[in-house]
């Protein structure tokens, strides 16, 4: 009996002692908890939040915005996000005129110079250093780039570091800019800065040029918004320096949005009338506002660009765009800035007159903000980077509004090397075009796909969900791709794409294929015979008129110089001069060059033909033989369905 009741005794004791240990273990794993939330937060971690909205613990002025808000998923409906209650939001007030601000005209230095700068955190600059001269002579070492920094931000970052936060351009506005007059009561506009691992100096670059050159009373705010940037310096520093500077907010993204999802997150906080999509490494000319909002004023359902100037990646040189100019896209959905000469010519009189463009590039991109949400924001399934601006720019015009490069306004945007961060792969930006074609282009995108058969073969193992879009497209009453090929963009050859008079030119001598070195393909050069892509750049049609049109574009046609085959601008006039034209003998696989009646031949390198002398390598005209190196045919890569 007394055994048992000290059994039971020792049970108890053992129980107490195990439910001590379970209440230390469960104390032990709430703490944990809550400092690990601690931690994500501070370092603005991906990981999913838990609640819709998260507070920071230390005030700051800006609003962190969990972007999975339903309406920004859908893009469209924006009212949700609208409707937050202003206690959902971190909204706190501004710690102007409590710290000592820095004094606006100063310019910053570098703590750190290059040679010690930790290569994966940059130690933030320090700000508002009033009176310090700005650097303008670089030591020699600095003149060279630093690879480091290049791969880091797509840019001579050191060099940039180096020069004002306010620098100015020369003026290189055409006089009759300066004599223009604009409506006193122009339409306020909030300019929206999104930024993903943008460098410090860029960055605040831009926003202090558009501070320094908006006028107040037409800019209602600047709204920078962090897409989940994870350099060091865009965090508790950037928003110490923003939280001095008046009418700039920050907002920040707890899940990375993209470019388009960036801007449309932007304009759903924004408040003024016109909302300015400003790329983070820009710097707006003098006057660069004010003829924009004119041309929204007049006609709200216009959108409008500036004239891109190009900052040097390397040197951060200013060099000035050629007016006039305007924005297009190819075939394979890549954007171009298109220069004076191939403008039409009725377009090419007026040094103030805006001119139509059939696309304009993102680096500043400015449009009334209803109109904005009304004609569907950008596209949300569009991800992270490329194809948001051609969406916009098809969209745009085939739902009612248009496009234009206003001349009297510059803005200078700095032309990178390399895009500054990684994508996941290279098939995100084929699923961005996809959306675009299957959406937009109807019957068209055919023409898109043999040009970019990685493209195709995504596409035919998955099809993109763009139900929303189509049925935008349906309410809004939009036009279909035909119309905007007509109407809008006639100048974009329409290929014709014949089997077996299409496709990568391959031959058989050489096993190889008839190609464009890169960087030629807007103005032309010498051809080259080079190891065949399968990708579609090399795509090249035979079409009707018996020109070889070669390239993305389609602008330009096998021509020839001496015995070289070249490509070069096709003649706009009809008939084509028989220079330009070629006949393909499909039996014994010969191009016939209609005007010499010579074949063409391809020739590798340091080949020799004509026992004599050593030939250049390329494609040559020569006396028509049944030689393989003279044998040719069209391979078309991709038949797509219904074709
Ligand atoms: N951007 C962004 N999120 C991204 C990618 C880019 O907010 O996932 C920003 C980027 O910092 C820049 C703008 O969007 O301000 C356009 O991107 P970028 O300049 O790299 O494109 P590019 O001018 O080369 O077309
Ligand atoms: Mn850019």
């Amino acid at each position: 009996m007394r055994l048992w009741i000290r059994a039971a005794a020792v049970r108890r004791r053992v129980l107490c002692l195990w439910l001590l240990l379970l209440g230390f273990a469960l104390v032990t794993l709430a703490l944990s908890d809550l400092l690990n939330r601690d931690q994500d937060q501070s370092h603005q971690n991906p990981s999913p939040p838990r609640r819709p909205l998260q507070r920071i613990p230390r005030p700051d002025l800006e609003i962190i915005v969990d972007s999975r808000d339903p309406a920004l998923e859908l893009g469209l409906n924006i009212a949700p996000l609208k409707s937050l209650q202003e206690d959902q939001l971190l909204f706190v007030p501004s710690t102007q005129g409590i710290k000592n601000p820095p004094k606006r005209k100063g310019s910053y230095k570098v703590i750190l110079t290059g040679s010690n700068k930790d290569s994966t955190t940059p130690a933030p600059p320090t700000h508002g250093e009033v009176g310090k001269e700005v650097q303008t002579q670089l030591r020699d070492s600095e003149k060279k780039v630093e690879l480091s920094d290049v791969q880091k931000f797509g840019f001579n970052e050191v060099i940039s570091e180096s020069i004002s936060l306010h620098r100015r351009f020369p003026e290189v506005r055409h006089p009759e800019c300066l004599g223009e007059q604009y409506s006193e009561a122009l339409p306020s506009a909030s300019v929206i800065i999104c930024f993903h691992d943008e460098a410090w100096s860029t960055l605040l670059r831009t926003v202090h040029t558009v501070l320094d050159s908006a006028p107040k009373q037409y800019l209602q705010e600047i709204l920078l918004v962090d897409d989940l940037s994870q350099h060091g310096h865009l965090k508790s520093v950037l928003s110490e320096y923003v939280s001095h500077l008046d009418g700039v907010r920050l907002i920040r993204s707890t899940k990375r949005l993209g470019v388009g999802g960036c801007r449309s997150l932007g304009a759903a906080r924004a408040a003024g009338e016109v909302l300015v999509f400003v790329d983070s490494h820009c710097e707006c000319q003098k006057g660069w506002l004010e003829p924009l909002l004119e041309r929204i004023a007049q006609d709200r359902t216009r959108v409008v660009s500036p004239i891109m100037d190009v900052i040097d990646w390397q040197t951060f040189q200013y060099n000035a765009t050629q007016w006039p100019v305007r924005g297009v896209f190819d075939w394979r959905l890549d954007f171009h800035w298109e220069s004076y000469h191939h403008l039409p010519d009725k377009e090419q009189d007026s040094a103030v007159q805006p001119v139509s463009s059939p696309a304009l590039g993102g680096g500043v991109v400015a449009m009334d903000r209803h109109f904005f949400h009304s004609v569907g924001a950008y596209d949300p399934g569009i991800l992270l980077w490329g194809g948001e601006q051609i969406e916009l720019s098809i969209r745009v015009w085939s739902c009612g509004g248009s496009m234009e490069v206003v001349p009297c306004s510059r803005v200078a945007h700095v032309g990178h090397h390399h895009l500054p961060y990684l994508l996941p792969d290279q098939e995100v930006l084929q699923r961005n075009k996809i959306r675009v074609a299957d959406t937009w282009m109807d019957a068209f995108r055919k023409i898109f796909y043999r040009r970019d058969t990685l493209a195709h073969f995504i596409r035919q193992s998955e099809s993109p969900n763009i139900t929303e879009r189509l049925r935008l497209k349906r309410s809004l009453g939009c036009r279909n791709f035909h119309w905007y090929l007509t109407t809008v963009y006639p100048q974009l050859y329409i290929p014709q794409d014949r089997p077996a008079l299409s496709g990568e030119l391959y031959n058989v001598g050489t096993s190889s294929c008839a190609d464009l070195p890169r960087g030629h393909d807007l103005h032309g050069g010498v051809m080259v015979i080079a190891p065949c892509s399968g990708t579609g750049s090399q795509h090249c049609d035979l079409n009707s008129d018996s020109e070889v049109r070669f390239g993305p574009m389609g602008a330009l046609c096998l021509d020839v110089d001496g015995e070289r085959v070249v490509a070069s601008p096709c003649a706009k006039q009809r008939p084509t001069s028989s220079r330009l034209q070629w006949k393909f003998i499909k039996l014994s696989g010969q191009l016939v060059h209609q005007q010499s009646q010579l074949c063409v031949e391809a020739v590798k390198e340091g080949g020799v033909t004509h026992s004599t002398h050593t030939s250049p390598a390329g494609l040559l005209l020569r006396p028509c033989t049944h030689q393989p190196r003279q044998q040719w045919h069209f391979e078309q890569l991709v038949a797509p369905k219904g074709a």
